[in-house]
């Protein structure tokens, strides 16, 4: 398990005092800065990534404790797919593959310039309690705008009967990430229209909230600005850290699946195999030895202990 710690990177969780309205906010320039270095990605995959992250996060902040978040973006813009998975905990991890320009198509109804950098698609959100995943949760909804926030709001309404708005940002400034956050507020029970019409009045009148998240920016500051005629105590405030669960266990069951032929190919032609993790870019090698090892394992499954 490598843990990468981005202690600035947090969330701050409110609620009103009326308990009809609660929200996060999440400052994560340094963890999407890791990421985006860990991944070597573009300016553009960087936005794609620092979004995908946010959003996974925004979904996993409000999950039940031992509950794992996927969320799963599949687009025809900039983007052909992000997959991120967000831990209550805080914990986060997740990448980006970019569709490469001349593979954009243009022309209606798919007008990426019209539609935002996702395009249009489909946004799954699987929520799984614990490892073994009992009972996944699966909510899909069609990527409807292009832009994440946006179709991450109409996902709560449509998937979750829960009205909410979403902002995401990812600012790069000089071609580094300057500040990268976002925030998530929802009408609970007992929520009237002008207790709503209040918050989406100061939504709506937030200039730029790349300007909030800067690294040593409060997201308090955001969640002030948005309850700032609704008072609201905060309820939780957790530092938030790019962590990969990938091991030699899991490569290992994961080279058993792939099967006999394909492992006595990789024995043959090459003599070893070399497994990377598309989470974090950790790089796994098996040796002949090793190999041979698992080509017993797969051919006398039996002996295995
Ligand atoms: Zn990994």
């Amino acid at each position: 398990m490598s843990t990468h710690i981005a202690s600035k990177s947090r969330w701050i969780k409110c609620i009103s005092t009326h308990g009809n309205i609660r929200g996060v906010a999440i400052q994560a320039t340094e963890l999407v800065r890791e990421a985006a270095k860990i991944h070597g990605l573009s300016e553009i995959g960087s936005r794609g990534l620092g979004e995908a992250i946010v959003g996974g996060l925004l979904i996993g902040s409000y999950c039940k404790a031992g509950e794992r978040v996927n969320l799963n973006i599949q687009g025809a813009g900039h983007y052909k797919q992000a997959l991120v998975d967000a831990y209550p905990d805080g914990t986060v991890r997740g990448y980006v593959i970019e569709r490469p320009e001349e593979e954009i198509v243009r022309g209606t109804p798919a007008v990426i310039d019209e539609i935002g950098p996702w395009g249009q698609g489909l946004l799954s959100v699987l929520r799984t309690k614990g490892e073994e995943g009992k009972q996944p949760y699966i909510g899909t909804v069609p990527l409807l705008t292009g832009y994440l926030a946006k179709d991450l709001s109409f996902y709560w309404v449509q998937s979750e009967q829960v009205p909410s708005a979403v902002g995401l940002v990812t600012q790069i400034k000089d071609g580094k990430i300057a500040s990268a956050g976002g925030f998530l507020v929802q009408a609970m029970p007992g929520a009237t229209a002008a207790d709503i019409q209040a918050i989406e009045a100061h939504i709506n009148h937030l200039q730029s909230i790349g300007d909030d998240f800067t690294p040593d920016e409060n997201p308090l500051h955001l969640l002030s600005k948005i309850f700032q005629s609704t008072a609201f105590v905060v309820v939780e405030e957790k530092p938030l850290a790019f962590s990969c669960n990938c091991s030699w266990e899991r490569v290992q069951r994961a080279l058993v699946l792939v099967g006999l032929e394909e492992l006595k190919a990789m024995l043959k032609e090459d003599h070893k195999a070399t497994i990377r993790c598309d989470f974090c870019t950790k790089e796994y090698k098996v040796d002949a030895d090793g190999l041979e090892r698992l080509i017993e394992q797969v051919s006398f499954p039996g002996e295995r202990n």
